[in-house]
């Protein structure tokens, strides 16, 4: 990314030119701009010319002051293919788990989900709904394109089934207490028509509870680094947008509230008949909103700024520098920069990343034992919180380099 290609975004009002898609205002703000990002982040590569030929896309964050919303103006769906291969799973997290349970149970309590019929929509590897289903006695669906199916556990549990297909009209009749839909909304090019399509489906003559989550963009805006924009998400829902797209779609608002950690948004919404914003409380987003976008926003430009100018002139003394972490922000921060070619490996103590290459930008994945022999000057450290831990290894393996915080 070249500094033209940054600057005419930054702070930018594009009045006009592009309308929000969820309340259709044209009063959409851009402030943030990555160039060609890698439309997948984690996805590491095998061969260098593979992973320099990796999909990437664009990202141009939009902030609409009318709804609260934050989309990426640039997002091309085209590029995205959710096969059997696409792996999000956190299940692995003891913490993510324990949250899910958490949540399964809540869920249950608060609607008298006992020997009801509950459809999750993108269902993943399906462990939200069998958890739900087992805990609750009751009978499940799930929808997932990207859905393996698995016969040995898939025939342990006779009340829960798995359809690998979108959710739509072809399933009009299937029963429902309860729709689930996690972590999915973020995806879709245009939510409105998907809710849209939902209500629909649910009909008239049906009232069941819908849970969607999404992330939280209060959370992401306030708390996150700037090198977590990531391209799978073209939406970022602040519960006031959240709120307006259902309630503007045929629902009721039942409840929205932040979850885990305040790192995830939820809404509980029922179908009904009117169709006009009842609630007024998340008004009160808005100001904060606007606060943490432009705070972003500015933040943003003189981070990258910052580095571009750091990075030249590492390359102009001709220091060896490594990124040190090769997840998202890693990724991030090496493709906004791959044209500084200043930095020639990561290093990661991932073993099943090391010897992989860095999509879009193509830098080697590497063992801190390699920078022993290496000696680096400078290691940029992605995750402050390890810093510590980095030292320490660096000390170890006999590495003097400085240590600079990305
Ligand atoms: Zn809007």
């Amino acid at each position: 990314m070249s500094d033209s290609a940054t600057r005419p975004f930054c702070g930018q009002s594009m009045a006009g030119a592009y309308s929000c898609p969820i309340c259709g205002s044209g009063a959409v703000h851009l402030f943030v701009e990555i160039r060609q990002a890698p439309v997948y982040c984690n996805v590491l590569w095998a061969t260098r010319e593979a992973a320099l030929a990796a999909p990437c896309g664009d990202i141009a964050l939009g902030y609409c002051p009318v709804c609260s919303h934050v989309y990426n103006y640039a997002f091309d769906p085209s590029l995205m293919n959710y096969s059997q291969d696409y792996e999000n799973s956190l299940h692995f997290s003891t913490r993510f788990q324990q949250y899910a349970v958490d949540l399964a149970e809540r869920l249950i309590e608060r609607y008298d989900l006992r020997g009801r019929d509950i459809i999750e929509i993108g269902c993943g590897k399906g462990d939200f709904l069998r958890q739900i289903c087992q805990i609750g006695g009751n009978r499940g669906i799930g929808f997932d394109k990207s859905f393996v199916p698995d016969p040995a556990r898939d025939g342990a549990d006779p009340n829960v089934r798995f359809v690998v297909d979108f959710f739509g009209p072809a399933y009009a009749d299937e029963p429902a207490d309860l729709i689930v839909c996690r972590h999915v909304l973020e995806h879709i090019e245009d939510p409105r028509a998907f809710i849209a399509e939902l209500r629909r489906v649910i009909g008239d003559q049906r009232s069941p509870v819908t849970y969607f989550e999404v992330p939280n963009a209060l959370w992401t805006l306030r708390d996150l680094g700037i090198w977590d924009i990531i391209y799978e998400h073209c939406s970022y829902f602040s519960p006031a947008s959240l709120v307006y797209l259902f309630e503007t779609s045929g629902f009721e608002t039942l409840d929205v509230r932040e979850e885990f950690g305040s790192q995830f948004l939820a809404i509980e919404a029922r179908p009904t008949s009117s169709d006009a914003l009842q609630s007024a409380r998340t008004r009160l987003d808005f100001d904060r909103m606007m606060r943490d976008v432009m705070a972003f926003g500015d933040n943003y430009c003189a981070k990258v700024a910052y580095w571009r100018a750091r990075l030249g002139d590492l390359a102009k003394q001709r220091r060896r520098v490594v990124v040190w972490g090769a997840g998202s922000k890693g990724v991030t921060f090496l493709n906004i920069f791959r044209d500084q070619g200043a930095i020639e490996y990561v290093v990661d103590i991932n073993p099943r990343k090391q010897g992989k290459y860095v999509a879009g930008s193509g830098q080697q994945v590497v063992e801190p034992a390699f920078l022993r022999l290496y000696q680096p000057d400078v290691v940029i450290v992605m995750n402050a919180i390890y810093i510590d831990e980095i030292r320490q290894m660096l000390e170890t393996l006999g590495v003097a380099a400085a240590i600079e915080s990305a």
